[in-house]
């Protein structure tokens, strides 16, 4: 990344019309001199969202139109990208073939002659000015990658409060080692220093624009299970972390989002001197935007430390919704839960309440319970 950047182009869009967001992409462009021709003899990636299989209507993932749109330009200057995503789940050709087809991605890059990537291999990549982790694996196209084009989906997220451009970055890391790491780092602050030395590694060492989909986002139970919510808008920036504040200002989570305040303390954007351009923030009014169980009660610090933090977050419940999958067991970092007569049963005492397996139930079977405690004591407070 170098010097960080602090502009912020944002344009709006009501519907997924690819002529206005194509025009609206070109404008960002050229304000933030991004000259996708000098990109011409570059390896270059587009990173989406796709961490469930689920179809565009669903907002769970980047939506096929915004891919396309980007497509178009690249088109214009004679480049071929390739298209990578490590989803939730077990890393595998076969399963990233259904998730590009079911998210919507298959279509749109045969018709730009984009190339979907299927290799399942990665390569270390280490980071000296890491904080927490400095040796991470990253799948092959992306740590081969010069461009990372980083077009995410802006959505509400149980353990991280917002997913945006920072949160999309973790789907570099090959299937079932995100559930390692969040193993390893079952500490809410831990976790969330451990995505910024990721997001700040690849910022580092690679060219990274992030496009924000957020013409509808999702709200609730997200990552994957909440509703979709419209917002009119798509952000472009050069920094990640940038567009990431933003995208908390337009939310009313500014000052909120672990993530964003991790990278502001590290000093990877200046709040002061956020400029942002094109038909900016103004008119876009997102009131109420309904936040997961998990991030909604206002927390005494008391409770939310140590072991009392632990006691008192809330946990995951199987629902009668549950149709035995097997998808939660298969994801979870603390083999923790089990299949029994075709039903998930968790064991708590072994939880870390990472939430992977609520994101990655395809069924939205598994609500986020609050403590009971906590709730009556938000409801006094
Ligand atoms: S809770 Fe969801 S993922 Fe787990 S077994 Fe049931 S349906 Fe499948
Ligand atoms: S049961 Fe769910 S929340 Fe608990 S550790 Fe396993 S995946 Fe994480």
């Amino acid at each position: 990344m170098g010097e960080f950047s602090n502009d912020v182009f944002v344009f709006r869009s009501e519907s997924y019309d690819v002529k206005i967001i194509t025009d609206g992409l070109r404008r960002a462009f050229e304000a933030l001199g991004v000259d996708l021709s000098a990109f011409r003899n570059k390896n270059v990636v587009i990173k989406p969202n796709l961490v469930i299989r689920k179809t565009p209507d669903a907002a769970a993932t980047t939506h096929p139109a915004v891919i396309d749109a980007l497509l178009c330009l690249l088109d214009e200057v004679g480049i071929v990208p390739t298209i990578a995503e490590s989803p939730g789940g077990v890393f595998s050709p076969s399963r990233l073939g259904a998730s590009y087809r079911v998210c919507g991605i298959e279509e749109v890059a045969k018709n730009h002659g984009a190339v979907l990537n299927t290799d399942i291999t990665s390569e270390k990549m280490t980071f000296d000015g890491a904080k927490t982790l400095k040796v991470f694996d990253i799948i092959t196209p992306i740590a081969k990658a010069d461009v990372i084009f980083d077009l995410c989906k802006l959505k509400s997220h149980s353990l991280t409060k917002m997913s945006a451009a920072a949160k999309n970055l973790y789907g570099t890391i090959p299937g079932i080692t995100k559930f390692e790491l969040h193993a390893a780092h079952p500490d809410a602050k831990d976790f969330t220093s451990m995505l910024c030395d990721l997001s700040q590694m690849l910022c580092t060492e690679k060219t990274v624009i992030a496009v924000t989909d957020a013409i509808i986002g999702m709200e609730g139970e997200g990552p994957t299970g909440g509703s979709p919510r419209k917002i009119g808008a798509v952000t472009v920036s050069k920094n990640p972390f940038a567009a990431d504040y933003v995208s908390t200002k337009i939310l009313g989570m500014e000052g909120g989002v672990p993530l964003v305040e991790q990278a502001k303390e590290r000093g990877l954007f200046d709040a002061e001197k956020i400029n942002v351009l094109g038909d900016g923030t103004d008119e876009i009014k997102v009131d109420g935007f309904v936040l997961p169980k998990s991030q909604n009660m206002p927390v005494l610090k008391f409770f939310s430390e140590g072991r009392m933090g632990k006691f008192f977050t809330p946990r995951p419940k199987i629902t009668d919704k549950c149709r035995g999958c097997g998808e939660c067991a298969a994801s979870c970092p603390q083999h923790t839960i089990k299949i029994v007569n075709k039903k998930a049963k968790i064991n708590a005492k072994n939880c870390i309440k990472c939430y992977c397996c609520q994101e990655l139930c395809p069924f939205v079977a598994i609500k986020i319970k609050r403590n009971p405690i906590m709730v009556l004591i938000s409801k006094l407070r």
